[in-house]
């Protein structure tokens, strides 16, 4: 039986990764936990050299209709270059560019639609490596 994940109280246990990987050198992971429970994902983004900070218990939280995804931007470079967020299906997000500056972007279909920044599904990608 799968417990209502609004419910639940989280038993998460790691799930998997997702590298990303610039001209083919991993220079990140997000790391994929699993309620055993209720089946919903946790995500946490480790850059690479940066020690991780968060614990089970700091698991950041995500709504029922928001899916965990990576922001890449076209414009950035290195760390600067990628983000976990979480997107709705039909959202506008904000994202504070390297010059301190706070852009919104479109979300269509979990997906954002800019010329300048564009994003994948955590989801589809647990196991891979991500090109950005
Ligand atoms: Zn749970």
């Amino acid at each position: 039986m799968i417990v209502d994940p609004e419910k639940c109280t989280h038993q998460p246990v790691y799930f998997g990764a997702v590298n990303i990987n610039i001209e083919q050198r991993t220079i990140g992971t997000v790391d994929v936990w699993r309620c055993g429970a209720c089946k919903k994902r946790f995500c946490e983004e480790k850059q690479l050299g940066i020690e991780s900070i968060a614990d089970i218990v700091g698991m950041p939280k995500i709504g029922p209709d928001e899916k965990w995804a990576v922001l890449v931007s076209k414009l950035q470079k290195g760390k600067d270059k990628w983000k976990l967020v979480k997107l709705k299906e039909t959202d506008k997000i904000k994202f504070e560019t390297i010059d301190e500056k706070i852009i919104e972007l479109n979300v269509k279909n979990f997906q954002i639609e800019d010329d300048h920044h564009w994003s994948f599904l955590i989801d589809d990608h647990i196991g891979k490596a991500v090109e950005i």
